[in-house]
C-alpha cells in the first residue's frame, strides 16, 4: 500500500494564522478586546522548567515529561509502515522519537548531531523507551530552560498554543491594569490584588503550589472565580431592577370570582396553600411585573393556586394565560379549570397546535377581541399569531421544560400598549416540582421570588416504592390483576428507549397487546406521543371516568397527570430513567386516599448509578431530597440543563464547589449596588465589556 501523501504533519512550529482570519477565529472564542484576552485564563499548565535524564524518563511511564539531548540517529523506516524514527542520546542512556506524520524536511531539521528537547509521554516500545509524537525544539547547549509552567489555554479550532500565548503577551502590555476593587475591599475579603493574580496564572513561577493552581483554589484562582461571580451577581441585580423599572398592571381585585370559586372547591387550601397564594395575591397588586416560581413537589396542589391568581386577574379585568409542556396537561388543565371557572361565568379559551384551523381561527378571534378571560394551551399560544387584548397574568406550568426563550417569548406576547400609554409587562408565575437547589437560585435564578408548597393536602399516604427484577413480570402481572379487582387502576409505564422513538412506540404496542391477552378480563388502555390529540384525549378521558382499569403509557404521562383513582404504578427498565424523571412518572400515584404502590422493575446486573438511583427512589418520596441527590449524582450543569443552570455563563468558578464564593458575591453586590456605583462600573466593564449575551434573562 503507498504511504498516503500527508500535508500536515507535526512540526515543533505551527504557522501562525493570518491575521483577519486569526481575529475572527478569536472572535468565537469571545476574545475580542486586549482585556478579553487578558482574562483568557489556562486550561492547565505543562512543566517545562526542568528535564529528565533519557534514563529516568523511562520510569514516568504515562506521564508527560521533558528530556534533551543530541541526535544519534535518524532515519525513515517503512515496516510496518512509513515512520520517522530518531534516536537521542544524553549522558544517561537513549529514547526514541517516533513520527508517523512528517515532513521530508524533518530528516533534515533532525540530522545527526543535532540538540533536541522533547517533551511527551514516554512508553516502552519495540525500541525501548519511546515518545511518539513529542513536541519538540531544537536548542543550543546555553538555551536556557524557561522560569516558569508553559500555559495551555482553552483555544479554538486553527487556533494555535503558540499564537494565542503571544497574542495575549501582546495585550498584557496595553491593558489598564488598574483593580476595580478597592483596597480596603480586598483586604476585608483577603483578595489578591488583580494584576499579580491575572500574571502569575499566566506565568506561575516554578516553586508555585502546582496543586492549588491545578485544583484551582490558589489565591489568584480564588480572586478570579470571585470577580467573575461578582461580575455575574451585578449584571443579574440590574436585570432586576431593570424588571422592576418595568410597569405591569395591577391587579388589585380579589372579589367575587375569587370568592365563589374558594366556595365550590371540595376541599380547604392546605396552610402551605394559603400561604403562597397570600405571596402571590400581594405580588400581583403591585404596578411592576412580578416574577415568582411557584416550586412544590408533585401532587402539593400547586393547579388550585394557579387558578386563584388566574382569577385575581380576571376579577381586576384583566386576562390569565396558562402555558403548558404538553397536550395532554393543557387538556387537563383546561377540563379542570374550565370546570371549576366556567360555571362563574368565566369564558375560557383554549389553543394548541392540533386544533382545526377553522377552530384556532376561533379561539384567536375570542383571544384577541378580549372576549377570552382565561387561555389555556400549549408552545401554540407562542407560535401562533396571537396577540392577548389584556393580559395581566402569564402562568408557565412545569416551567422546566421550557427554555428560557420561550417564557420570555411569552412573557413579551403579553406586552401592552395602549394608545397613548407606556408598554407594560404582564406578571408571571411560574410553576415547578422540581426544586432549584439553593446555588442555582442564587445564580442564575437571583431574579426570581420563590414560593415553596412543602406540605401535602391532607389524607394522602405516601406512595410505597419496591424494586423489582425484569424477570418477575409474571407476579407484577397477578398484583395488577389483583388490584383491578379492588376497583384501583393502574398504570404501566414502558420504557424509555432513548436512541429510537419508534422503538419505544413498538415496545408500547407490543407490552399493550401482551396485557390484554395476560388479562382478558379487563380493560387496557394505550396511551402515546404519536396518538393525534382526539384519540390521546378519549383515552385519558376514558382513563379518568374509571373505564379502562390499566393505562399502557410511554412517558407522555410523566408530567402533572392528575387521576386520583390511579394507585398503582409499574414502570419497567426503570434503570433507564433519570432520577426526577421517576419522581415525576411516581408522582402520579399517592393523589386520593388508598395507599398506592410503585413497582420499578429493573433489568439486572445495575450499574453503580443506576443502584443508587433505585435506591434512592426506594428510600424516599421527597421531592427536595430527590433533588439534592439528583444534584450530587449529575452537578448543576446537567441537573437543569446547561442553558438554564447558570454555569454556562461562567468560566472560572464552579458553582457546587464554590458556593461560598457565590455567598460572598452576592452580599459584595448588594453592597456595592447600595454605595459604591462607580466600582459597580468599573467592574461590570472590565468583566462584560458590552457583552450583552452574557445574560439573557
Ligand atoms: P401538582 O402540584 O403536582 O400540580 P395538582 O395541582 O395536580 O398537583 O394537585 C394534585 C391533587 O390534589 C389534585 O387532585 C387536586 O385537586 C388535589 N388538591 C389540591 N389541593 C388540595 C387540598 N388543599 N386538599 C385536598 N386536595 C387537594
Ligand atoms: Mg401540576
Amino acid at each position: 500500500m503507498p504511504a498516503p501523501k500527508r500535508k500536515t504533519a507535526a512540526t515543533a512550529k505551527p504557522a501562525a494564522p493570518r491575521a483577519s482570519k486569526a481575529a475572527d477565529k478569536l472572535a468565537k472564542l469571545g476574545l475580542r478586546s486586549a482585556m478579553d484576552l487578558v482574562l483568557h485564563l489556562p486550561l492547565r499548565y505543562e512543566d517545562e522548567t526542568q528535564v529528565q535524564p533519557t534514563a529516568e524518563a523511562g520510569f514516568m511511564n504515562g506521564t508527560a515529561v521533558q528530556v534533551e539531548g543530541v541526535v544519534a540517529s535518524c532515519e525513515i523506516q517503512y515496516r510496518p509502515r512509513r515512520q520517522l524514527i530518531v534516536t537521542i542520546a544524553d549522558d544517561s542512556g537513549r529514547l526514541t522519537m517516533r513520527f508517523l506524520n512528517f515532513y521530508g524536511s524533518q530528516t533534515k531539521q533532525l540530522a545527526e548531531g543535532t540538540r533536541v528537547r522533547a517533551r511527551g509521554e514516554v512508553r516502552h516500545g519495540f525500541f525501548g523507551s519511546e515518545m511518539v509524537h513529542p513536541a519538540y525544539k531544537i536548542v543550543q547547549e546555553d538555551t536556557p530552560l524557561p522560569d516558569a509552567l508553559t500555559p495551555v489555554y482553552p483555544a479554538g479550532e486553527g487556533l494555535s498554543q503558540a499564537y494565542l500565548r503571544k497574542a495575549i503577551t501582546n495585550a498584557m502590555s496595553k491593558v489598564n491594569w488598574s483593580d476595580t476593587l478597592p483596597e480596603s475591599l480586598r483586604a476585608t475579603l483577603n483578595l489578591t490584588p488583580f494584576e499579580p493574580a491575572v500574571r502569575l496564572l499566566h506565568s506561575p513561577p516554578p516553586d508555585v503550589d502546582e496543586h492549588a493552581l491545578s485544583e484551582r483554589t490558589h489565591p489568584a484562582w480564588i480572586r478570579m472565580k470571585f470577580d467573575e461571580l461578582l461580575a455575574q451577581q451585578l449584571s443579574l441585580k440590574r436585570a432586576q431592577a431593570a424588571r422592576r423599572s418595568k410597569g405591569a398592571p395591577a391587579l388589585p381585585v380579589t372579589g367575587e370570582l375569587t370568592s365563589a370559586f374558594l366556595e365550590t372547591l371540595p376541599f380547604r387550601l392546605t396552610t402551605a396553600q394559603e400561604r403562597v397564594v397570600a405571596e402571590i395575591r400581594a405580588d400581583l397588586r403591585q404596578a411592576y411585573p412580578m416574577q415568582r416560581l411557584l416550586q412544590g413537589d408533585v401532587g402539593s396542589g400547586k393547579t388550585v393556586v394557579a387558578a386563584l391568581a388566574a382569577a385575581q386577574a380576571i376579577d381586576s379585568g384583566y386576562q390569565a394565560v396558562l402555558m403548558a409542556p404538553t397536550e395532554i396537561l393543557a387538556d387537563q388543565h383546561f377540563r379542570k379549570i374550565a370546570a371549576w371557572m366556567e360555571p362563574l361565568g368565566v369564558n375560557v379559551a383554549w389553543l394548541t397546535g392540533s386544533l382545526k384551523k377553522r377552530e384556532k381561527t376561533d379561539a384567536k378571534g375570542l383571544i384577541e377581541s378580549g372576549h377570552a378571560q382565561l387561555i389555556i394551551g400549549t408552545h401554540a399560544l407562542i407560535q401562533e399569531e396571537v396577540g392577548f387584548a389584556r393580559p395581566g397574568l402569564v402562568i408557565v406550568d412545569e416551567q422546566h421544560r421550557f427554555g428560557v426563550e420561550q417564557r420570555l417569548a411569552l412573557r413579551n406576547k403579553g406586552l401592552a400598549v395602549a394608545p397613548g400609554q407606556t408598554p407594560t409587562v404582564p406578571h408571571q408565575l411560574m410553576m415547578s416540582a422540581t426544586p432549584i437547589p439553593r446555588t442555582l437560585a442564587m445564580t442564575f435564578f437571583a431574579d426570581l421570588e420563590v414560593s415553596v408548597i412543602d406540605e401535602l393536602p391532607p389524607g394522602r399516604t405516601p406512595v410505597v416504592t419496591k424494586l423489582i427484577d425484569q424477570n418477575r413480570r409474571e407476579e407484577v402481572i397477578t398484583r395488577v390483576h389483583a388490584a383491578a379487582l379492588e376497583r384501583r387502576q393502574v398504570y404501566w409505564v414502558c420504557p424509555l428507549i432513548e436512541e429510537s422513538e419508534a422503538l419505544q412506540l413498538q415496545t408500547a404496542t407490543d407490552t399493550h397487546a401482551a396485557l390484554v391477552q395476560a388479562l382478558p378480563d379487563l380493560s387496557v388502555g394505550l396511551v402515546h406521543g404519536r396518538m393525534k390529540p382526539a384519540e390521546k384525549q378519549q383515552v385519558m378521558e376514558e382513563f379518568t371516568r374509571g373505564e379502562t382499569d390499566v393505562l399502557v403509557a410511554t412517558t407522555v404521562i410523566e408530567v402533572g397527570v392528575d387521576v386520583p383513582n390511579a394507585s398503582l404504578m409499574v414502570i419497567e427498565h426503570a434503570e433507564r430513567f433519570g432520577l426526577s424523571q421517576l419522581h415525576q412518572l411516581r408522582g402520579r400515584v399517592g393523589r386520593g386516599a388508598a395507599a398506592s404502590v410503585c413497582l420499578l422493575l429493573y433489568q439486572s446486573p445495575l450499574g453503580p448509578v443506576a443502584k443508587e438511583r433505585l435506591k434512592t427512589m426506594r428510600e424516599t418520596n421527597d421531592g427536595f431530597e430527590i433533588a439534592r441527590r439528583d444534584l450530587e449524582i449529575r452537578g448543576p450543569g446537567e441537573f437543569l440543563g446547561a442553558r438554564q443552570s447558570g454555569q454556562a455563563m461562567l468560566r472560572f468558578a464552579d458553582l457546587e464547589r464554590d458556593q461560598w464564593l457565590v455567598e460572598n458575591a452576592r452580599n459584595v453586590a448588594q453592597m456595592l449596588l447600595r454605595d459604591d456605583p462607580a466600582t459597580v462600573e468599573l467592574h461590570l466593564a472590565r468583566w462584560l465589556g458590552g457583552k450583552e449575551d452574557f445574560l439573557k434573562v
